[in-house]
C-alpha cells in the first residue's frame, strides 16, 4: 500500500500539533539541560491523544494503524516536536508493547491482560532490555530456577525511559549458559535497582542502566523460555526502521531552524541567506534527507509487507536504512554548524542540541561500524553461494557432458 503522505502529516498536525506546540516544544531545552524526562502526567496526555498504541492492535485498544503509516507519522513527530528524545521514546514503547503482546499470543494471554493493555492506556510502561557489557550470545544476567521460582542476576547498561518505565523486558541467559530467555520484570520487584545515565545528548529519554540482584520472579512472568535472541531481534529490526523514520523530521526542522537562524544576518551589506554558497548548502542539507527518505519509505512499506506475509523477520534493508538515515542527519547537523557561526555552538539558538542527540543513532542498535560489517559479511556470503551454485552446476553439465 502506497501511503498519501501529505495525508499523514495533516493527521500529525490536526491531532498533535497544538499538543506539541504548547507542551512539548517550550520545555525542550529545559529537558535537555537537566536530563528531565516527560512526568507521568505528560505521558498518559500522549496515550489519550494517541501518540501511544497507534500500531498497538484494537483489541488491547490500540488503532491498529499499519507500520507503514507509523513510519510517516514518526517523521512528521519529528518535524513538530521539537525535542528528539520523544520521538525516540515513543516509537521504543511502541515496540515493547506490541512485542509483549505478540508473546502473550502465542499461549500467555495474562501477558496482555497485565501488561500491554495498560501500556495502550498509558498506565504502564515497558522498557527493552537486551544490551549489556558481553557479547549477546553470551549474557551474563541469568536466571537460575528455584524451586518454582526463576531468580535473576546481572546488570544492564541502558534503558531508553528506564526512569519511568513500570516494567521491562528482560533478556538472560538459561541456567546451563546455552540459551536465552525473555522475561518480565517489574520496578517494584525486590532486587532491583534503575540509575540515571547521563549521555551526549537524546536526554529527554530518561535514559536509565539497572542492576538485579536475586530478583524473584515466577514462571507466569516469562515471555519465552528459550531463544530469546529471536525474540530480541524482532525488536531491534523494528527499531532500526523507526530511528530511520523520525530522523527525517529532525533534519527538515533542522533546515528550517538554520534558515530562520540567518534570515536577519547581513554580511558584506548582503543578506547572508541570498549568498550562493548559503543556498548550496541548504540544497546540499536537503539532498540528504531525500537520500535517507527514499531508503527508509521503501523500508517502511517492505516491513509491512513482510509482517503479513512471513512474520516477523530480520532484513538487511531495514539496516540499511537505519544506516543511512543516521548519516544523512549527521551530515545536515554538520552542514548546520558550518552555516551557523556561534549560533550553531551556543546553547541558547537551540542547534548544537540536534548535532548532540542525532549522535545517539551511531551506537544505537549494533552501531554503525557493526551494521557495515553484517552487510560486508552478507554480500560476500552471498557471492561464495553464488559461485558454488554456479560450480555445482558446471559440474552436473560435465557429467551431462553437455560442455565438452
Ligand atoms: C541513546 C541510547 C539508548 C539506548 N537504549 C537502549 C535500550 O533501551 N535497551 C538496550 O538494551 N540498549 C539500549 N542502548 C544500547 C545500545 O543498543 C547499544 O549501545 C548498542 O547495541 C551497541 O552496543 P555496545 O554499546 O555494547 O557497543 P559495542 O558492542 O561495545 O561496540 C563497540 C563498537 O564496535 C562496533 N562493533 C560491534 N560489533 C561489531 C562487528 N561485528 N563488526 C564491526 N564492528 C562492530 C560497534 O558498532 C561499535 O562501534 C541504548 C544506547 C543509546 C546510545
Amino acid at each position: 500500500m502506497t501511503i498519501d503522505h501529505g495525508a499523514i502529516a495533516r493527521e500529525v498536525e490536526e491531532r498533535f500539533g497544538d499538543f506539541f506546540r504548547e507542551k512539548i516544544n517550550p520545555t525542550a531545552a529545559y529537558r535537555d539541560q537537566t536530563y528531565t524526562t516527560f512526568d507521568q502526567e505528560t505521558l498518559r496526555e500522549m496515550a489519550r491523544l494517541g501518540l501511544i498504541g497507534f500500531t498497538a492492535d484494537p483489541s488491547i485498544g490500540g488503532e491498529g494503524r499499519t507500520w507503514e503509516e507509523w513510519g510517516h507519522v514518526l517523521e512528521e513527530i519529528g518535524y513538530l516536536a521539537d525535542d528528539s528524545g520523544l520521538p525516540m521514546l515513543l516509537s521504543y514503547r511502541e515496540t515493547a508493547t506490541n512485542l509483549v503482546h505478540h508473546s502473550g499470543r502465542q499461549g500467555r494471554p495474562h501477558l496482555i491482560e497485565r501488561y500491554a493493555e495498560p501500556a495502550v492506556r498509558g498506565e504502564a510502561f515497558i522498557g527493552w532490555l537486551y544490551t549489556e557489557e558481553k557479547d549477546a550470545l553470551n549474557f551474563e544476567t541469568n536466571v537460575v530456577r528455584r524451586g518454582d521460582r526463576y531468580i535473576l542476576n546481572g546488570h544492564k547498561s541502558a534503558s531508553t525511559g528506564g526512569l519511568s518505565c513500570t516494567a521491562w523486558i528482560v533478556y538472560a541467559s538459561t541456567e546451563d549458559g546455552q540459551d536465552t530467555m525473555a522475561i518480565m520484570v517489574e520496578r517494584g520487584d525486590p532486587g532491583v535497582t534503575v540509575t540515571p545515565v547521563r549521555s551526549l545528548g537524546l536526554r529527554s529519554i530518561g535514559l536509565a542502566e539497572l542492576h538485579f540482584q536475586d530478583v524473584e520472579l515466577t514462571e507466569d512472568r516469562i515471555l519465552t523460555p528459550s531463544d530469546g535472541l529471536s525474540h530480541g531481534q524482532i525488536f531491534i529490526n523494528e527499531r532500526r526502521v523507526t530511528g530511520a523514520a523520525w530522523l527525517l523530521g529532525r533534519m527538515r526542522a533542522l533546515i528550517d531552524r538554520v534558515i530562520e537562524d540567518t534570515q536577519p544576518k547581513v554580511r558584506y551589506n548582503r543578506r547572508l541567506s541570498e549568498f550562493d554558497t548559503f543556498k548550496a548548502a541548504i540544497g546540499r542539507m536537503y539532498m540528504a534527507v531525500e537520500r535517507a527518505r527514499s531508503m527508509a519509505y521503501r523500508v517502511f512499506e517492505r516491513t509491512e509487507a513482510r509482517r503479513a506475509t512471513m512474520g516477523y523477520l530480520h532484513d538487511p534493508l531495514v539496516s540499511i536504512a537505519k544506516y543511512i538515515s543516521t548519516e544523512a542527519a549527521l551530515e545536515v547537523a554538520d552542514i548546520a554548524q558550518r552555516l551557523s557561526g556561534g549560533h550553531g555552538y551556543f546553547e541558547p539558538y537551540g542547534i548544537e542540541r540536534y548535532l548532540r542527540d542525532f549522535y545517539g543513532l551511531v551506537p544505537i542498535i549494533g552501531g554503525q561500524p557493526a551494521i557495515e560489517a553484517e552487510i560486508g559479511a552478507r554480500v560476500i556470503w552471498q557471492r561464495e553461494r553464488r559461485l558454488a551454485a554456479q560450480r555445482k552446476q558446471l559440474q552436473t553439465m560435465h557429467y551431462q557432458g553437455e560442455l565438452v
